[in-house]
């Protein structure tokens, strides 16, 4: 195990934001995995998990324990095919949306909608990557992670990780437990592409598209959107969905929606709804292209706050606060941030 002190930690997020790590470990295998472990529960310091950075705050003072890289990338995609299935194991540190491609390519359903979201499979179970219609845990068949409380390596269930939106006992009733090392998926090889977001339905007019069509369309629309990570592009430092889709009583609903024409709202679980959080922000006045000292929104998506070039993370959450404050006040909802803060 490699340990490196200082190391400035907003050229390894997307956000390009905040100060340096005391120390900082790459993890290539189990072994250094657990070495470092080991070493930080030794020096008492508290540990960060990072993947591809892609949903994480790091404040300006740093963080002052270690952070853990995670670079393991054996098995890089084993697939193992019954009549019926086929399973796939793959380890924390592969790239997600390169694993979504070869998913596609060998004609499987279940993932195609989550093309072009950044990040390395390790982070993709912990807030249930979802996108356009689908979720990642529709797929999961199980989590192996070394529980640091008890020090050894345990394989999850799906059931056993208790997903939902945006949710999994990782990163709430087991937070700081668990550090994922492999995840395995099952793909059913009847499945076919069922399209429950209009913008795709729209695009492909009625016809059946392949997994592959869809990880192209997604990807275009994450293009347009801001939403797709394309080296040298404004927009494109920030960490995604800035805000969680607030979830209200269908009551909530009502009363919110009686001074307006139009809520835009989803059904979601237990009778509730699920508002968008873009609206709720561009009702409180933050338009796209908003800008407040180097923290802004983007130009193509409401939801995504910005470093808008040299942002320090007090100017980020500064943004935020007047964000949440505005629609708190304005809708009586808090909304709540995606992003994980690294402090
Ligand atoms: C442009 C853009 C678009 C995005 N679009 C979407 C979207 O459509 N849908 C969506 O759900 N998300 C989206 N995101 C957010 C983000 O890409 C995902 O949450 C992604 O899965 C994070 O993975 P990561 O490797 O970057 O994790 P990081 O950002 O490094 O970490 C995120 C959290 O996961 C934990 N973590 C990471 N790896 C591990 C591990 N191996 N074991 C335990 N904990 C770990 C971290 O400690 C942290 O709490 C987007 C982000 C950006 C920048």
């Amino acid at each position: 195990m490699q340990l490196e002190e200082n190391i400035p930690l907003a050229p390894l997020t997307t956000l390009h934001v905040g100060g340096a790590a005391k120390y900082l470990a790459k993890i290539a295998s189990r072994e250094d995995l657990v070495a470092a472990v080991n070493f930080a529960h030794g020096e008492e310091l508290p540990v960060f998990v990072l993947g591809g950075g892609s949903n994480v705050l790091v404040r300006d003072a740093g963080f002052p324990g270690l952070v853990l890289q995670m670079a393991m990338t054996e098995p890089a995609s084993v697939f193992e095919e019954s009549e019926d299935f086929v399973r796939c194991r793959v380890a924390a540190g592969v790239d997600w949306d390169a694993f979504v491609l070869d998913v596609c390519e060998r004609g499987l359903a279940g993932v195609e909608c989550l093309a072009g979201i950044p990040g390395l499979m390790g982070g993709c179970p912990v807030q249930n990557i979802g996108a356009y219609g689908q979720e990642v845990a529709e797929t999961i068949y199980s989590v192996t992670a070394l529980d640091v409380e008890a020090m050894r390596f345990v394989t999850l269930s799906a059931a056993e990780c208790g997903f939902a939106y945006r949710q999994s006992i990782f990163n709430t009733s087991a937070r700081g437990r668990y550090i994922v090392v492999e995840v395995t998926f099952l793909f059913e090889t009847a499945r076919v592409v069922e399209l429950k977001y209009a913008e795709l339905k729209e695009h492909f007019a009625g016809k059946q598209p392949t997994p592959m069509e869809v990880y192209y369309a997604v990807r275009r629309i994450r293009h347009g959107k801001g939403m797709l990570l394309v080296a040298g592009e404004a927009d494109c430092l920030s960490a995604g969905s800035f805000f969680k889709n607030p979830v209200v009583s269908s009551l909530e609903f009502q009363r919110l929606s009686s001074g307006f024409k139009e809520v835009p709202h989803w059904p979601a679980a237990d009778g509730k709804v699920k508002l968008a959080a873009a609206w709720l922000v561009e009702q409180a006045g933050f338009e796209k292209g908003f800008a407040m000292g180097q923290a802004g929104i983007s130009s193509r998506h409401t939801l995504a706050v910005i470093n808008r070039g040299g942002a320090s993370s007090g100017e980020i959450l500064a943004l935020r606060d007047a964000i949440v404050g505005r629609v708190r006040e304005r809708f009586g909802i808090v909304l709540e941030q995606e992003p994980v803060m690294l402090a």
